[in-house]
C-alpha cells in the first residue's frame, strides 16, 4: 500500500470528525481501514478522544455558547417586536377610557335633553346614554384582553421555553 492511502485515509478520518464524508469517501476510507490496521487503529484513537474530549468540551464550547447568546438575543427582540404592536392597542385604550371619563358630563346632559325632547322616560334615556358611554372602552377592553389572553396561550404551548432546543 502506498504511503499516499495512509496519508489520505489520517486526513478523511480527521475530516469525518469534523465536517462528515461524501458517500465515495467514506466508502473508500472503511474499505482502507479493514485493510490496514495503522490507520484503523488511528481512525479509533482519534473517535475516544475526540468523544472524551467532547464530554467535557460541550458545556463551554464557545460555538454552542454563541448561538445561545444569539437565540436569547432574537428572543428577546422578539419580545420587544410583540410588544411594540401592542402598543397601539394600549394607546387606543386609553385614549377611550380618558375620553369617556372627560365626555361623560356632556353626553349625559345631551341624552338628558334628547329624553326630555323626545318625550322619553328616564330609564330610556339612560340606558341608551350607558351603552353609548361605554362601547368605545368595552371594545377596547375585550380587545386587549383578547390579544393578551392569545399572546398567554401562545406562550403556554412552549413558545417561552422551546426557544433553547428549538
Ligand atoms: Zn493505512
Amino acid at each position: 500500500m502506498s504511503r499516499d492511502a495512509h496519508e489520505r485515509a489520517g486526513r478523511l478520518i480527521d475530516r469525518m470528525h469534523i465536517e462528515g464524508l461524501a458517500g465515495s469517501e467514506r466508502q473508500w476510507l472503511d474499505a482502507h481501514l479493514e485493510s490496514c490496521g495503522a490507520c484503523a487503529e488511528r481512525a479509533r484513537l482519534t473517535a475516544e478522544a475526540l468523544a472524551s474530549l467532547r464530554t467535557v468540551a460541550v458545556p463551554v464550547n464557545p460555538a454552542i455558547v454563541g448561538m445561545a447568546k444569539a437565540r436569547a438575543r432574537m428572543r428577546a427582540a422578539e419580545l420587544r417586536q410583540r410588544d411594540e404592536r401592542r402598543r397601539p392597542l394600549w394607546i387606543a385604550c386609553v385614549f377611550s377610557w380618558v375620553m369617556m371619563l372627560l365626555t361623560t358630563p356632556y353626553f349625559w346632559s345631551a341624552f338628558e335633553w334628547m329624553g326630555q325632547a323626545m318625550r322619553l322616560p328616564a330609564p330610556v334615556w339612560q340606558a341608551g346614554f350607558l351603552l353609548w358611554w361605554s362601547l368605545p372602552a368595552t371594545v377596547a377592553a375585550i380587545a386587549l384582553l383578547w390579544v393578551e389572553w392569545r399572546g398567554r396561550l401562545f406562550n403556554g404551548r412552549g413558545e417561552g421555553a422551546g426557544w433553547l432546543e428549538g
